[in-house]
Formats: structure tokens, sequence, C-alpha cells
């Protein structure tokens, strides 16, 4: 399987016979096999996750489904493109064309997806993450530490090939902990994906040089441009 970052919290997974493409607002994609079904994701509506540039896609490869967090409303949504996308509430699964989509729900808006396709289970986090942030009253701060702990011990027993995980270096000293609380509990996680890092390559050099990593840092792949190219087993 292959995986290709394009930009913030987007990115291209490539199966035998299907591409998955999630959170794409902007940045170049690939060139596109018409042969496989392109299954295009949006976590929620934030313009840094959701564009109607997605709608584009569908003239050049029309062989295509949308997977779309229900807080984007129907009338975001072109016409013609209606009857091709799957609106997705928090704690669904539905079996769309050759894949099955799981939601959970996130402290940020939306959901997050996993995605079963091809043998594979590819977790995208959308905004669900432990946005905890130094200055915020401590009792807000820790809601928010316990609400999304609460979903991610919900995945615990999943088995998950590829995991894109938000690391966002906004949040200073606390820029770690939904990833760590997250890959200490989910153990069956194979290779992870930083995103939401706001193009600062640098926080994902950070995480993997605290003492607090050393369990899954091996698992982080170390992404440094647009468009690089990862192959996942
Ligand atoms: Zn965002």
């Amino acid at each position: 399987m292959k995986i290709t970052y394009i930009h913030h919290s987007s990115f291209l997974v490539e199966g035998s016979d299907f591409y998955l493409l999630f959170d794409y607002f902007q940045g170049k994609l690939p060139k596109l096999s018409e042969q496989k079904t392109l299954y295009v994701f949006a976590s929620h509506r934030h313009g840094d996750h959701f564009s109607k540039v997605i709608f584009e896609l569908e003239k050049v490869h029309p062989n295509i489904s949308y997977i779309l967090s229900s807080d984007i409303k129907p009338k975001q949504v072109p016409a013609e493109s209606l009857p091709r996308t799957t609106f997705l509430g928090k704690n669904m699964v539905d079996k769309i064309g050759d894949i099955v989509v799981e939601t959970y729900h996130s402290t940020d808006e939306g959901v997050a997806f996993l995605v079963s396709a091809g043998g594979k289970n590819i977790y995208h986090a959308g905004d669900l993450n432990d946005w905890t942030w130094i200055g915020e009253p401590d009792d807000w701060n820790a809601k928010m530490r316990r609400v999304y702990r609460k979903i991610v011990d919900g995945l615990k027993d999943k088995k998950i090939d590829a995991a894109f995980l938000p690391l966002d270096g906004r949040q200073e000293g606390e820029f770690y902990q939904g990833m760590d609380y997250f890959l200490r509990t989910v153990a069956d996680v194979k290779a992870v994906f930083p995103m939401h890092f706001w193009e600062d390559y640098t926080v994902i050099r950070q995480i993997k040089e605290m003492k607090e990593s050393e369990s899954y840092r091996s698992k982080i792949y170390d992404i440094a441009y647009e468009g690089q190219e990862f192959l996942i087993v």
C-alpha cells in the first residue's frame, strides 16, 4: 500500500484497486489511475480539512465516492455530486463500495475515520486530538483530556495498519499528548504518520527524541516534504 503526504492533514492512500484521499483542500495530487475507485473523505467542515475543490476531482476521475462528516451540509455539495456522497455522523459503520467506514466522535468538529480497505485498516483522526493548551483553565484542559482519552479507549483493541494523527506545535509543551496517549493505548498500530503540523516538520523529530516516545517512536514516519511517498506492507 502506498501513502503519499499531500498537505497538512491530507494523505492519499493507494491500494491495488482503490485510493483513499483524506482531508484534501490544497496541494499537488499525483496522477491517478482511472481503473481505481477514488474515495474522498472530509472529517469536518473547517477550511483546513474540507474544500469544495474535492468536487472538481470527479471531472478527471469519474469513478469517485465522497464520504463526508455530517457537519458538512448537503447544500455545500454540488447537486451533481450528491448521489455519490455519503454523510456520516459519529459512531456509525457503513459499507461504501468495497470499503467499510467506521466513525468516531471528535474533540473538535466532525468525526475520525477507521477505514477497512484492501485487507488493511487505516485510521484518520481528523481533528480528534488532546487539544489541551497552556494558559487554558485547568478544568477546561482536564475535561478535554478526559473526553479525548475516553474516545481513544474505544479504539484500543483495533488493529491499525496506518494511523494519521495530529501533532501540532502550537500546543507547545502539550503537543505530543494526543499522539502519546493514542500509541500507548492502541497497541497494534503498525505505521504512524503525523499531520496537522502547519508545515513545521521539526515536531516529528521532537517527539521522537523525547524519552516518553521510546516504546513507539520507531513506528513514526519522518515526513519531510509534500509529495513524499511511503510504502507500508
Ligand atoms: Zn484542523
